[in-house]
């Protein structure tokens, strides 16, 4: 299968490089760079600004309204994106451990109270960061998943409601 592209120009152009280094590099002092070629106007990418010494990071002056409106595409492709890869592979963010995907289907214990990838009306404390759980889940077997955006984990009790999991946690002696 042919690996399907886009050039520089668009990746900056819609928003990926802006929120790239918005959302991910510059809060590790970092930024990339896009170079324009001024005779013909294509892009290529330049190299990585290096501020890790800077205890703060970096970060833009002033945002334009072009800026918003591309952090808000990224933000909807992200909320797109993000709710297939979480019920199809129970993440958005891939985990270094596997989970379980989510099965979502009648019957079974379900519990969103925070299930909102809007920061601003982010329900549970998150500090900058995610909210530590947003929702749970019950899978086909009866184990319950505490979820947040990024990764899930296998609990005896619904942390919202209390219901217990009809299947419990093996136990692994360490
Ligand atoms: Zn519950």
């Amino acid at each position: 299968m042919d690996i399907e592209r886009m050039t520089v120009k668009e990746f900056r152009e819609f928003g990926f490089l802006q929120e790239l280094n918005r959302q991910f590099l510059h809060p590790l002092g970092l930024a990339l760079e896009v170079i324009i070629d001024e005779e013909d106007g294509s892009e290529r990418f330049g190299e990585v600004w290096d501020y890790r010494c800077d205890p703060e990071g970096i970060r833009f002056a002033e945002f334009s309204v072009d800026e918003m409106e591309r952090g808000l595409r990224i933000k909807e492709l992200q909320e797109e994106k993000g709710k297939t890869r979480r019920s199809h592979l129970g993440y958005i963010i891939q985990p270094f451990v596997e989970v379980q995907p989510l099965v979502e289907g009648e019957g079974k214990h379900r519990c969103e109270p925070g299930y909102d990838f809007d920061e601003e009306r982010q329900v549970f404390p998150s500090a900058g960061f995610g909210a530590a759980i947003i929702a749970c889940y019950e899978d086909e077997e009866g184990k319950l998943w505490a979820v947040n955006s990024e990764y899930c984990i296998q609990v005896n009790f619904c942390p919202f409601c209390g219901y217990a999991a009809r299947e419990q946690v093996e136990w692994k002696p360490s």
